[in-house]
């Protein structure tokens, strides 16, 4: 027998399961509107180095300094995730090779705390991050976690009360940021709180780091010691997690570093906290995405972009509000949405999923002091990133509420369902997308 080089067919030919799996995947974001505000579209260039041979590499360590040899041109990709990031992000210092924004984050509390120090988070429920301390997660089993909150009545937080709750609790780490806080992240607030209990500030800018880079939300310099984030979400890149600081400074413990004796930057603490802290070898086929989708950020059509996925987003909540839906915080500055269901008399869950059955993709959410569990919820939470990068514009947006309207009024109503999965396919087929992966 012979034996074919790894090398020679594709998947269609040599694999034709998984083939058809991913076949299945390209006609379904053909064909549905997306707007799960995690999630977003890559370009082909993206798709193309995420999907390339810097698969292959093993390149432990970092530029110019790798435990394997043979790193000549994933040290290359890596400079220039490196410049461009900071660039993007007007940072000093980062670190692009974390493999999610959960990643980023475990690597910041391995930098800044130990083991059984405290930190405070926004509740998961009122819009925080498993990562920012849930008791299922890693960060609320290694730490001591204080949770704050946002008020009932106007969706936000409340200052005051944080301020109270961390004099009290004397966290060593305040984290800001979330998953579902549809507002600018008040950073300069934040900075109060941690000066006023001697806390490091932590930005969480998962969600909106691609208006960040934009300008379209305001910056976290200088309020922020440290920031983390994906780069998959409104950034539009492959997959990832991603760490920066403004400036770099020496560490505030004075650890000194067991051989050389020196005192180490908090970025050289960063970096080994990473790897070999949390992780082994980088992605380097990722990383290289990154640097591509870095490089797109940083195109002027890319602030357009930002601008126009606030801009719909706006128009959505306000379209929304006008149906009578109760939108948390009474609207957004961003790419999210949450809306409270209570006075639709359906659940979460249940508008997930009548909505999927109409070909419109959103995601159940607890909306704040929510009454039912997670696996329920009384939310749902819409994002505008991924049918932004479509083409769509506030015309559609406005179109789009009606049909989820449609829907919500009418749930098991299958010939409402069928009737809105044919519009749905209609817009769709307005604005193709991967056409090239025919
Ligand atoms: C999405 C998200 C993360 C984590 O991202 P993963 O890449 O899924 O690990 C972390 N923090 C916040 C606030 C997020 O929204």
């Amino acid at each position: 027998m012979t034996i074919k080089p790894v090398a020679s067919t594709g998947l269609r030919d040599c694999d034709s399961e998984v083939f058809s799996a991913i076949r299945g995947e390209v006609l379904r974001e053909n064909e549905t509107l997306e707007l799960i505000a995690s999630e977003n579209f890559v370009s082909q260039a993206v798709l193309e180095a995420a999907g390339g041979i810097m698969t292959n590499k093993y390149a432990e360590g970092y530029p110019g300094k790798r435990y394997y040899g043979g790193c000549e041109w994933v040290d290359e990709a890596e400079n220039i995730a490196r410049d461009r990031a900071k660039k993007l992000f007007n940072a000093d210092y980062t670190n692009v090779q974390p493999h999610s924004g959960s990643q980023a984050n475990m690597a910041v509390f391995f930098t800044f705390l130990q083991p059984g120090d405290t930190i405070m988070g926004l509740d998961l429920a009122h819009g925080g991050h498993l990562t920012h301390g849930s008791p299922v997660n890693f960060s609320g089993k290694l730490f001591n976690v204080i949770s704050y909150q946002v008020e009932k009545d106007t969706g936000r937080v409340n200052f005051d009360k944080v301020v109270e709750q961390a004099r009290q609790a004397k966290p060593k780490l305040i984290i800001c940021g979330g998953s579902a806080y549809p507002r600018f992240i008040e950073f300069e607030s934040f900075r109060t709180v941690a000066d006023e209990v001697g806390a490091f500030l932590m930005a969480d800018i998962a969600h909106p780091s691609g208006l960040v880079a934009t300008g379209v939300h305001p910056s976290p310099w200088p309020y922020c010691h440290v920031v983390t984030s994906t780069t998959h979400k409104t950034l539009r890149g492959p997959r990832g997690g991603l760490i920066l600081m403004g400036s770099d400074w020496e560490n505030p413990w004075g650890i000194v570093a067991p051989k050389s004796g020196r005192t180490k930057n908090v970025s050289e603490l960063l970096d080994s906290n990473v790897m070999p802290g949390i992780q082994g070898g980088p992605l380097m086929h990722i990383i290289a995405a990154k640097a591509v989708a870095f490089g797109e950020a940083l195109m002027p059509e890319f602030q357009d972009y930002s601008k126009a996925i606030v801009a719909n987003a706006k128009t959505m909540a306000e379209a929304f509000m006008k149906k009578d839906y109760y939108l948390i915080s009474g609207g957004t500055d961003t790419h999210v949405i949450l809306i409270d269901l209570t006075n639709k008399e359906l659940s979460g869950k249940k508008a997930e999923n009548r909505l999927e059955a109409a070909g419109i993709t959103v995601n159940k959410n607890m909306v704040p002091y929510d009454k039912r569990s997670p696996m329920i919820t009384s939310g749902i939470r819409i994002g505008t990133p991924a049918m932004t990068t479509r083409g769509m514009g506030v015309d559609e947006m406005v179109q789009i509420v009606d049909l989820i309207d449609s829907v919500i009024q009418a749930p098991d109503d299958e010939l409402v369902t069928e009737s809105v999965r044919n519009e749905v396919k209609e817009m769709c087929d307005q604005f193709p997308l991967y056409s090239e992966l025919g």
